[in-house]
């Protein structure tokens, strides 16, 4: 086989089209304390200066070897121009939500979403750093873009045991906010995709098992994710945190072309359920092997994802900030020695 760019690799393997091998890369965030120091570009100010959140993202692909960049660091940038009050973090810490605009007992009118969504808040300075990007990593390495998904859209305009109150008690007004949530990320997913990123990411936490049962996911957020998928105009993967297992059989139809799991959802029983539909992504622990797990630990975790299936090795969810580069690494060297 001809040698595949890293965007060439990643595009054909989530388009079911032969490739070498898989890709490893991250579609969750990359940005750690030692990166940070790298770069010297730390958070928070990498949050709300493009340059700054380019280059600590750039270095995710220069410094460990990641076969993508992806931003941003945080799920915060579109409900903060959604009107969230934003808590910024420290270097330690992601950026998160501290205040919800529409948390009440009984649920406020929220009505169509017609706000001008694109220059609001941190969304202009998305737009410029996968520019910035584009410019600095040149056309052959893939930029990922990722967001809050619905449901957790949903969960902050709220507040989360409100919106899971309303899953029982205020059916009509959910399914008005999810709407309304879906209708801004469709419209920025579409800018991000305008300004350069490869591949979109929803990554929708608040919406796993865990949280909200399989019979409400399957009325009200399926037909949202199917929405979604069929309104995005550029390669959408899917991210839901924990034990998914149960709405692995619905996720296929979601029209998503990837499907990023955590370590909680075994690999090669996502890989039976989903056979080719969606591919696969991960699962390497991030909050347990590839934060305190040795080298040799995070690189036969890696071994058997792959042999388990996984179609692109990718950590479970976003790195913690204290994940050490050496065990980042390990991912690498476990995929190269794979396919030798
Ligand atoms: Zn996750």
């Amino acid at each position: 086989m001809v040698d595949l760019t890293l965007k060439e690799r990643l595009k054909r393997t989530l388009n079911g089209k032969k490739v070498d091998k898989a890709p490893v890369l991250a579609v969750t965030q990359t940005g750690t304390k030692e990166l940070m120091n790298l770069t010297k570009y730390y958070w928070p100010d990498a949050n709300w200066n493009p340059k700054a959140l380019a280059e600590l993202a750039i270095s995710a692909h220069r410094e460990i070897g990641f076969e993508a960049v992806r931003i941003p660091y945080c799920l915060t940038v579109l409900l903060e121009a959604l009107g969230c009050e934003i808590e910024k973090g420290d270097t330690t810490r992601q950026a998160a939500i501290r205040g919800h605009p529409y948390n009440s007992r009984k649920p406020m009118p929220i009505g169509e979403f017609t706000e001008d969504i694109l220059s609001k808040g941190r969304i202009p300075i998305m737009l410029e750093a996968i520019k910035i990007i584009r410019d600095k990593v040149g056309e052959d390495i893939p930029i990922i873009a990722g967001s809050e998904g619905p449901v957790t859209i949903a969960s902050g305009l709220v507040e989360v045991t409100t919106l899971m109150r309303w899953f029982i008690r205020e059916k009509e007004a959910l399914g008005d906010y999810l709407r309304f949530g879906t209708d801004a990320m469709i419209e920025y997913a579409n800018a991000l995709f305008d300004s350069g990123a490869d591949v979109f990411a929803v990554l929708d936490p608040v919406a796993s098992p865990e949280l909200i049962n399989p019979r409400d996911f399957n009325d009200m957020i399926m037909p949202i994710y199917k929405d979604i998928s069929n309104k995005l105009k550029g390669d959408s993967i899917l991210h839901i945190c924990g034990d998914i297992t149960t709405i692995l059989p619905s996720l296929r139809e979601s029209g998503f072309i990837g499907l990023s799991i955590e370590e909680r959802t075994d690999m090669k029983e996502a890989k039976d359920i989903l056979g080719d539909k969606l591919k696969l992504i991960g699962n390497i622990s991030s909050a347990n092997t590839l934060l305190n797990g040795t080298y040799n630990e995070v690189y036969a975790e890696c071994i058997t994802a792959l042999e388990k299936g996984t179609d692109i090795l990718a950590p479970g969810c976003g790195l913690a900030p204290l994940t050490p580069i050496k065990s980042c690494i390990a991912m690498i060297d476990a995929r190269n020695n794979y396919y030798k």
